[in-house]
Formats: C-alpha cells, structure tokens, sequence
C-alpha cells in the first residue's frame, strides 16, 4: 500500500541559511504550500528580503549557526511566534575553494564549524523538542560531495561527508520514535556558491527551485535519502563501485576535476571575501 502524503499547510518550518539560494528558494515554496516558515542567516537583511516574497505568518532571525545559544533563540522565537517545531531544515553552508596544501587553517576550520558542527547542533537541539511529542523531520542539506571527493573542496567535502554520516546515525539511533531525518544531496546548483567556478560540459547547473521542490516532495513522503538531480544517485552509487583511480581518471576525462581548482578569481572573489570577512580573516589576495 502507497504510504500516506503529509500535509505541509500548517507545519512549522525553521531553515538556516535562507538569506539566498537554496535555502530562500525553499521557503518561498514551502510558504507556497502554506507552511508557517522561520528564516535564520547570519546574513539578517537578506533573510527578512526573503521573507517579503513570503505568504502566511514568517518569523526573520539573524543566526549564527556555529553557535549554539544562537540556534536555541532561533528555535526559542521559531515556536514562541509560529508553534511548536515540525521541520528543522539545516542548510547553512559554505564552500571556500582552495588548494588544500596552503588552505589557511582558519577557514578549514570555519568550513567544518559552519557545514558539520551547525547541523550537528541543529539535530540535537530540534531532537531534543521533537522526541516529548513523537514526531518532527530534520532535514539535513549535504551535497554531492558527501559522497564524492571534488579537488578543491576537500574540507568542504570532509564537512559533507560528516552531515551524511550524522543524518544516517542519527536516523538509525531514534528508529521507530517518529522522527524523520533526511539527507539531500544535490549537484552544482545555480547559487553564489558557484560564482567563478569552471564551466564544464558535462555538468549542467541546476536552478535552486529544484532543490527546493526535492526538499518538499522528502517533507511529503518521508524519503530519507534525495539526490538532486534523482539520476545522481544512479551515478553516484555506481560510481562508488569503481575503483578510486578510475573514479579520478573518468573525472579527468570529463574535465570534472577543474570545476574548483580552475576558478575565475575575480568572478568568484566577492564569494570569497565575503566568507574571509565573515570568518574574520583576511580575504584571498589582500597584503
Ligand atoms: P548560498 O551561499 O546562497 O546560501 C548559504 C547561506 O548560508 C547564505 O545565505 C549564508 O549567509 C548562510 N550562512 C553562512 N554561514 C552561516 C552561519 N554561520 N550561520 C547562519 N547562516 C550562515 O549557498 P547555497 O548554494 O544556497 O547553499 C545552501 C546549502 O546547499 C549549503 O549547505 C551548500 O553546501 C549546499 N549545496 C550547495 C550546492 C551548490 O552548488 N550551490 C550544491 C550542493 C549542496
């Protein structure tokens, strides 16, 4: 027998990092769907230009999610002003390109306490409100390279491959509690994060709705696992059943490889700075 659709009228909704991309792009479609929608970025102003597309009762906050009393007053405020949580959406995240060898630690650092120790945070928190009432969805928003390994992003994708393990532990360990956790893993997405970055055939960037509407059909279903495009899991599972030397050669052949290590510096470089300031660092190029 089909298993049941969910409704999402109604459902209370936090999402960090909703300033932009992905994450603003779901919340516009969940608002469509008639979710009551909280937006959290460290980026406030482009959270509440957001939440101006928005429909129905939304709540702005700014959020820092490598700090956990910050993620508490989000969640706190989320439920004061809409109800108690139903969805918690960890997508905050960052991808600095870099040649890992001279990569300054600090942003290998930022890189993990933003995409890893954030949703880390976030689960246990929204576990901690959802387990009294038996019910309640995490969805953690990893990466394809979660499960691959892009030259370029190495922490990147040692973060992504963190959230996939998290989500898949986490799932195992509240088995049977009435809690859904699902791990989306999508490819190149249209969005800041891949400002500069090398054009490649073989790759076609997907726009943000996409992401979304993946995200909304896993709230519906219960799906735990959502690649993005769908054909990318195909890829990927088979993918992983070549050796790591043919993985790397096949990926040499279709130019995959340059996608970070051959970027346009100055396309990509009010991402990169951006990043720098945020951490507090001096931004690539500066004296
Ligand atoms: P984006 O840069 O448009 O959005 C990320 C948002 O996170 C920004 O609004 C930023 O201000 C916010 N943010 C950064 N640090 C934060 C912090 N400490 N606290 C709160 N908010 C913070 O990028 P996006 O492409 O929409 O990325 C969203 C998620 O999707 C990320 O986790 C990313 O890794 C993942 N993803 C992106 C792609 C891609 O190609 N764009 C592919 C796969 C996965």
């Amino acid at each position: 027998m089909a298993r049941q659709r969910r409704e999402l009228a109604g459902k209370v909704v936090a999402i960090t990092g909703a300033a932009g991309g992905i994450g603003a792009a779901t919340a516009g479609a969940l608002s469509r769907a008639g979710a009551k929608v909280a937006l959290g970025d460290l980026d406030e102003d482009g959270a509440a230009r957001a939440a101006q597309d928005l429909y129905g009762p939304t709540l702005v906050r700014r959020l820092d999610v490598t700090d956990r009393g910050s993620l508490v007053e989000f969640l706190d405020a989320t439920e004061a002003e809409l109800g108690p949580l139903d969805v918690l959406i960890n997508n905050a995240g960052i991808a600095p390109a870099a040649d890992f060898a001279s990569q300054d630690p600090a942003m290998i650092e930022r890189t993990l306490d933003i995409n890893l120790l954030g949703p880390l945070l976030g689960t246990q928190l929204a576990v901690q409100r959802m387990l009294p009432r038996g019910r309640g969805h995490v969805v953690n928003v990893a990466s394809l390279a979660g499960k691959s390994g892009p030259p370029g992003l190495v922490a990147y994708a040692a973060s992504k491959h963190g959230v996939v393990g998290l989500t898949e532990a986490i799932r195992s360990e509240l088995w049977g509690q009435g809690l859904d956790f699902t791990v989306v893993m999508p490819g190149p997405v249209q969005t800041q994060m891949m400002d500069g970055t090398h054009e490649v055939k073989a790759v076609k960037l997907i726009p943000p709705s996409e992401v979304a509407a993946a995200i909304l059909e896993a709230l519906r279903t219960g799906r735990p696992e959502v690649y993005v495009p769908r054909s990318l899991g195909t890829l990927a599972r088979n993918g992983l059943l070549l050796s790591p030397s043919v993985r790397i050669r096949l990926n040499r052949v279709l130019g995959v490889h340059k996608i970070y290590t051959d970027v346009d510096d100055a396309a990509r470089e009010r991402y990169e700075r951006q990043m720098a300031q945020e951490a507090g660092m001096r931004a690539p190029g500066d004296a």
